[in-house]
Protein backbone atom coordinates (compact mmCIF):
# COMPACT_ATOMS: atom_id res chain seq x y z
CA UNK A 1 0.00 0.00 0.00
CA UNK A 2 1.21 3.33 -0.75
CA UNK A 3 0.29 5.91 1.90
CA UNK A 4 -0.87 9.28 -0.32
CA UNK A 5 -1.06 12.59 1.31
CA UNK A 6 -5.42 13.32 0.75
CA UNK A 7 -4.91 16.12 -1.37
CA UNK A 8 -8.77 17.14 -1.02
CA UNK A 9 -7.84 18.96 2.32
CA UNK A 10 -6.48 21.76 0.73
CA UNK A 11 -7.64 25.15 2.83
CA UNK A 12 -10.36 26.69 0.81
CA UNK A 13 -9.55 30.58 1.94
CA UNK A 14 -12.89 32.42 0.62
CA UNK A 15 -12.00 36.08 2.07
CA UNK A 16 -15.28 37.77 2.95
CA UNK A 17 -17.19 40.15 0.88
CA UNK A 18 -18.31 42.97 3.00
CA UNK A 19 -20.65 45.49 1.26
CA UNK A 20 -18.53 49.00 1.94
CA UNK A 21 -22.71 50.69 2.35
CA UNK A 22 -24.31 48.19 5.18
CA UNK A 23 -21.28 46.19 6.18
CA UNK A 24 -22.81 43.21 5.61
CA UNK A 25 -21.05 40.29 4.36
CA UNK A 26 -21.72 38.43 1.73
CA UNK A 27 -21.15 35.79 -0.73
CA UNK A 28 -19.70 37.24 -3.86
CA UNK A 29 -22.18 36.49 -6.31
CA UNK A 30 -24.50 38.98 -4.20
CA UNK A 31 -22.11 41.97 -4.12
CA UNK A 32 -20.78 44.27 -7.36
CA UNK A 33 -17.09 45.00 -7.07
CA UNK A 34 -15.97 47.91 -8.04
CA UNK A 35 -12.42 48.72 -9.04
CA UNK A 36 -10.05 51.68 -9.19
CA UNK A 37 -8.23 50.92 -12.53
CA UNK A 38 -4.58 51.23 -12.80
CA UNK A 39 -4.78 54.37 -14.62
CA UNK A 40 -6.39 56.16 -11.97
CA UNK A 41 -9.91 55.54 -13.46
CA UNK A 42 -12.90 53.83 -11.57
CA UNK A 43 -15.22 50.96 -13.20
CA UNK A 44 -17.84 48.52 -12.43
CA UNK A 45 -16.44 45.04 -12.98
CA UNK A 46 -19.15 42.76 -13.07
CA UNK A 47 -16.91 39.64 -14.07
CA UNK A 48 -14.82 40.45 -9.99
CA UNK A 49 -11.96 39.75 -12.05
CA UNK A 50 -10.55 43.07 -12.83
CA UNK A 51 -7.39 44.17 -11.70
CA UNK A 52 -6.96 46.69 -9.45
CA UNK A 53 -8.08 47.53 -5.82
CA UNK A 54 -11.36 46.85 -5.52
CA UNK A 55 -14.26 47.07 -3.27
CA UNK A 56 -18.00 45.13 -3.03
CA UNK A 57 -21.60 46.60 -2.68
CA UNK A 58 -25.09 45.00 -2.31
CA UNK A 59 -26.95 44.80 -5.41
CA UNK A 60 -28.84 47.74 -3.86
CA UNK A 61 -29.33 51.44 -4.12
CA UNK A 62 -29.74 52.14 -0.23
CA UNK A 63 -26.07 50.63 -0.02
CA UNK A 64 -24.50 53.03 -2.64
CA UNK A 65 -26.52 55.94 -1.16
CA UNK A 66 -25.03 54.96 2.22
CA UNK A 67 -21.43 54.42 1.11
CA UNK A 68 -21.87 57.70 -0.83
CA UNK A 69 -22.78 59.64 2.68
CA UNK A 70 -19.99 58.12 4.17
CA UNK A 71 -17.74 58.62 1.15
CA UNK A 72 -16.92 54.66 1.91
CA UNK A 73 -15.83 54.57 -1.45
CA UNK A 74 -13.08 56.58 -1.16
CA UNK A 75 -12.09 55.29 2.01
CA UNK A 76 -11.93 51.91 0.93
CA UNK A 77 -10.15 52.39 -2.78
CA UNK A 78 -8.29 55.35 -0.68
CA UNK A 79 -8.87 57.69 -3.69
CA UNK A 80 -11.35 60.71 -3.91
CA UNK A 81 -14.34 58.67 -5.49
CA UNK A 82 -16.24 62.28 -7.90
CA UNK A 83 -20.24 61.72 -7.00
CA UNK A 84 -20.77 61.03 -10.61
CA UNK A 85 -19.34 57.46 -10.34
CA UNK A 86 -22.15 57.05 -7.19
CA UNK A 87 -24.37 57.91 -9.95
CA UNK A 88 -22.73 55.11 -12.14
CA UNK A 89 -23.36 52.55 -9.54
CA UNK A 90 -26.71 53.20 -9.21
CA UNK A 91 -27.77 53.12 -12.63
CA UNK A 92 -25.96 49.92 -13.13
CA UNK A 93 -27.80 48.65 -10.19
CA UNK A 94 -31.13 49.67 -11.68
CA UNK A 95 -30.15 48.24 -14.94
CA UNK A 96 -29.76 45.06 -13.26
CA UNK A 97 -33.03 44.88 -11.18
CA UNK A 98 -34.87 45.51 -13.84
CA UNK A 99 -33.36 42.26 -15.45
CA UNK A 100 -34.35 40.95 -13.05
CA UNK A 101 -38.07 41.45 -12.77
ZN1 LIG B 1 -24.99 46.44 1.61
Amino acid sequence: MVGRENGARAIRRVRPRTCIGCGTESPKRGLIRVVRKPDGGFAIDPTGRAPGRGAYLCVNIECVKEARRRKALSRCLKVEVPPSFYDEIEAFIETMSERKA
